[in-house]
C-alpha cells in the first residue's frame, strides 16, 4: 500500500492530459511550444472557468495552434451515464472514464451552498468491512483531471438552468477511494480546483478524508494547503477497528491519534472524525465513553453518520434511539458532534453503491 505513489495518470506512450496541469504547467507546456504566456491563461481558464473539454471550443486560441495541441495532449472529458435525483437537491452521478471504466460523485445542496462528493480511485483497497467501494477490489488511480473534472461536470449539468448557489462551491474527497493512497493526484486536484485563474475555490472549503494513511496525513499537513483533514474512526479501539477496518493493524489508534493532533496543531485545523453508527457493532454506550475519552482535549469534530446498509456486507444501521443515547453521551462529555443530515439513501448515493450496482 503505498501512500506516496503520485498517481499523475501520465503513463509513457500516453498523452498528457492537459486538464490535471496546474497554471505554472500549463505555461510551461504551452511555452515550450513557443507560445506565449498569456495562452496558458487562457486554455486554463477555458477549461476550469469555462467547463470545456474541446479544443474546438476555445474560439480564441488559433485554429493551428489547437491542432498542435491536440497532437501532444488530450482533455479528459468523463461522461455523465447516469444521474440520480434523490432527496433534497442531492444529484448522483456515475461518470464514464476514457478506459471504459466508472466512477461516482455526488452533488449535495445545502443551505449555505453547493458541495460536491467526488472519487479519487477506481476501487479502493481498504477493504473496510461496511464499505461497498472495496467490494470489486482495487482498479487504478485516478488522474488529477479525472477528479477535478468530476465538479466541472456537476457544473456543468446546472450551467443551462443555473439556481442560486448551484455552483459546486465546496469540494469533499469522500467518494470511492482513498485519497491519500493515491496523494499526489489528490493534492494536485484540490491545488487545480484552488488556481484563481480557474474555479478559484478557497482550501478551507476542501475536505480529504481517510481511513487512516497515517504518513499521508503528516504529509498533507506540512503540505501548506489548509484543506479539512477528516479521519474515518467508526470504532474507538483497536480491537473493534481491526475488526473493521484492516488499515488499523497497519497504523493503530495511537499513531492515528498522533497524526491527526499533529495535523491539528500544523494546520490550526479542527479534525473531523467520521463514526457511522452499525447496529450491535459499535453504538452502545461503552463505545461512546471511550470515544468521549480518545478524544477529550484534541480539536476535534465528531460526524456521527447513519450507516448506509450494503447488500454485500449485512451491517445494518443503528435505530434513531441508540444514535441519539451516543450523541447525547458525547455532548455531555463535550465533545463536539453532529449528525450528518440522510443524503442520498434513496439514490445508493453511499459509497461504491451506485458503481456496483451499474459498473462491474
Ligand atoms: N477512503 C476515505 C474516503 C472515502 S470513504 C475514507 O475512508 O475516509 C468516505 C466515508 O464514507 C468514510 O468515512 C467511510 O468510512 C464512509 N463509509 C463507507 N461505507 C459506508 C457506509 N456503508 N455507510 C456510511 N458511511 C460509509
Amino acid at each position: 500500500m503505498s501512500t506516496s505513489g503520485e498517481g499523475a495518470g501520465s503513463k509513457p506512450g500516453v498523452k498528457p492530459d492537459i486538464k490535471g496541469f496546474l497554471p505554472d504547467e500549463m505555461r510551461d507546456f504551452l511555452v515550450e511550444m513557443g507560445e506565449p504566456s498569456y495562452r496558458a491563461t487562457q486554455v486554463f481558464s477555458w477549461i476550469h472557468r469555462k467547463g470545456v473539454s474541446s479544443l474546438d471550443e476555445m474560439t480564441n486560441i488559433p485554429l493551428a495552434l489547437r491542432r498542435r495541441i491536440g497532437e501532444v495532449a488530450r482533455i479528459t472529458n468523463l461522461e455523465i451515464i447516469s444521474r440520480r435525483l434523490g432527496a433534497e437537491g442531492t444529484v448522483k452521478y456515475l461518470l464514464g472514464l476514457a478506459d471504459g471504466n466508472c466512477v461516482e460523485a455526488v452533488r449535495m445542496k445545502y443551505g449555505y451552498g453547493t458541495s460536491a462528493c467526488v472519487s479519487t480511485q477506481v476501487g479502493c483497497k481498504m477493504g473496510c468491512a461496511f464499505c461497498a467501494s472495496g467490494v470489486g477490489g482495487f482498479v487504478r488511480n485516478l488522474g488529477p483531471g479525472e477528479i477535478v473534472d468530476q465538479v466541472l461536470k456537476m457544473n456543468a449539468d446546472f450551467a443551462p438552468a443555473p439556481q442560486e448557489g448551484s455552483r459546486v462551491g465546496w469540494v469533499v474527497l469522500m467518494g470511492t477511494g482513498e485519497p491519500l493512497d493515491n496523494y499526489g493526484a489528490s493534492v494536485k486536484a484540490l491545488r487545480i480546483l484552488n488556481a484563481k485563474e480557474g474555479l478559484n475555490l478557497s482550501f478551507r472549503r476542501m475536505t480529504v478524508s481517510t481511513c487512516g494513511l497515517v504518513p499521508g496525513m503528516r504529509r498533507l499537513a506540512e503540505e501548506g494547503i489548509p484543506v479539512t483533514l477528516s479521519v474515518s474512526l467508526h470504532a474507538p479501539t483497536d480491537d473493534l477497528r481491526d475488526e473493521i477496518m484492516p488499515i488499523n493493524k497497519r497504523y493503530p489508534i495511537p499513531e492515528l491519534m498522533e497524526a491527526a493532533s499533529f495535523y491539528a496543531g500544523r494546520t490550526g485545523r479542527r479534525v473531523t472524525f467520521e463514526y457511522a453508527l452499525i447496529r450491535g457493532v459499535n453504538d452502545g454506550p461503552e463505545q461512546a465513553s471511550q470515544l468521549a475519552g480518545l478524544l477529550r482535549g484534541m480539536l476535534a469534530h465528531v460526524n456521527l453518520i447513519p450507516l448506509n446498509p450494503v447488500t454485500e456486507k449485512g451491517f445494518q444501521r443503528s435505530s434513531r434511539e441508540t444514535t441519539m443515547r451516543f450523541f447525547a453521551i458525547l455532548k455531555r462529555a463535550r465533545i463536539p458532534v453532529s449528525v450528518r443530515r440522510e443524503l442520498g439513501l434513496d439514490i445508493d448515493a453511499a459509497c461504491g453503491q451506485l458503481r456496483r450496482r451499474y459498473c462491474r
